[in-house]
């Protein structure tokens, strides 16, 4: 049986045109050593700050048509040096996850073998996290704004929008996928101490899904204290779900804990799969190592593992993850973020030639 799928890469900016082409080697010795069954074709969107400085928008008007057909997403990073940060992010890559609907954003979270990580307490295999993050509002909705701009009574607001119906779908969504997994255990994250409007909503809401879910143990925790759980009692926590920003926040010390942002992925989610999913390290363009070649391709290649995951290739998916974890657990193929001094080039290499083996290694 042979499965084939249209992937669409947007490389997006800075590193993102690094670890981008990396993913696509990698999907492109998978399908390679598949011998048939599995096959990808590829089509590659230049949109970001380049697009800009020469359309005047990160992507065209009518890109998500372009999008709309395809099985996946697989995304760099939106961010330039000389565009400010609200026009490259709210111009591409939340065009895209808003215009999708793909409202949970997954960030699973593991000590990959050889890689040192800050907590070294936790045995490996104790710290295996996914934090869930409301994709579609909440703080990051867009409702503000600005008045009387440049004179002393300037006065500006973010507001953050919660509904009903985007709190319940995400909850719902959380508690699925932590009844999955094997503990079953959901800590949800909160700030109704001070937030006494949207977040104590955001509890009820906690409270009455829970009780769809009788299985899943949970908890409740406020957003500063998680952080030091984090931390301190890594291993209490498993499956995490919470708003828009707070999310954002724990995921970036998650992948720090983890050893280094350039080794975390992310997918943003249309869990009711009427539109294409978007698959993404969850660094940024990192322009202080632009175009040396040191950008870790890892964040990359776990995204392809959950993008393949998405997709129901378990076995591709597995054996995509099992070539990183054999890669990162030899220090000499280790990027300059996490010690080393191997290249972009030379790791992508390393998985390619592992993900070939597995197929010789079957055939033997
Ligand atoms: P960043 O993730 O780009 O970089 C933070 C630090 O981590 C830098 O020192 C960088 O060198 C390092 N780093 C990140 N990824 C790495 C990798 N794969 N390998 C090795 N080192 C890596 O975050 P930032 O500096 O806050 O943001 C830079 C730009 O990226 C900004 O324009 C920001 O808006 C944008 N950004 C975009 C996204 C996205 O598109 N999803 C996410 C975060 C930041
Ligand atoms: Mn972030």
């Amino acid at each position: 049986m042979s499965s084939s799928y249209s992937i669409a890469t947007i490389p997006g900016d800075g590193i993102g045109k690094e670890v981008i082409p990396a993913g696509r080697e990698v999907m492109e010795a998978l399908a390679a050593a598949s011998g048939g069954a599995l096959h990808f074709t590829f089509e590659d969107f230049g949109w970001g700050g380049d697009w800009y400085r020469a359309h005047g928008e990160m992507m065209p008007a009518d890109g998500l048509e372009a999008l709309r057909g395809k099985d996946a997403i697989l995304f760099g990073s939106a961010g330039d040096p000389h565009i400010p940060d609200h026009i490259t992010l709210w111009g591409l890559r939340l065009k895209i996850c808003q215009g999708f609907d793909q409202y949970a954003n997954v960030r699973p979270t593991r000590i990959l073998p050889g890689i040192d990580g800050p907590l070294k307490r936790c045995a490996p295999g104790q710290l295996d996290w996914v934090i869930v993050r409301e994709n579609s509002e909440g703080e990051y909705a867009g409702v503000g704004g600005r008045v009387h701009q440049g004179h002393p009574i300037e006065a500006a607001t973010d507001v953050s929008m919660m509904t009903r119906a985007g709190v319940e779908r995400i909850m719902r969504f959380a508690f699925n996928l932590a009844r999955s997994r094997p503990r079953k255990l959901l800590t949800v994250v909160t700030k109704s101490n001070a937030q006494r409007h949207a977040m104590v909503m955001w509890d009820e809401i906690a409270l009455q899904i829970s009780k769809e879910f009788p299985d899943v143990a949970w908890d409740k925790e406020l957003v500063d204290a998680c952080t030091a759980r984090m931390v301190n009692r890594p291993a209490s926590l498993d499956t995490i779900v919470a708003t828009n920003l707070h999310a954002d926040i724990l995921s970036d010390l998650a992948a720090a804990l983890a050893g280094s942002l350039g080794i975390a992925p992310t997918g943003n989610i249309d869990p009711e799969r009427r539109y294409p999913s978007m698959f993404e390290p969850i660094h940024g363009s990192a322009f202080d190592i632009m175009g040396k070649g040191l950008a870790n391709p890892v964040g990359t290649f776990w995204s392809v593992v959950m993008l393949l995951e998405h997709l129901g290739e378990a076995e591709a998916a597995r054996q995509v993850m099992e070539a990183v974890e054999h890669v990162t657990a030899n220090p000499s193929l280790h990027t300059r973020d996490l010690g080393g001094s191997a290249t972009t080039e030379q790791v992508t290499r390393a998985v390619c030639e592992h993900i070939a083996g597995t197929r010789q290694r079957l055939a033997a």
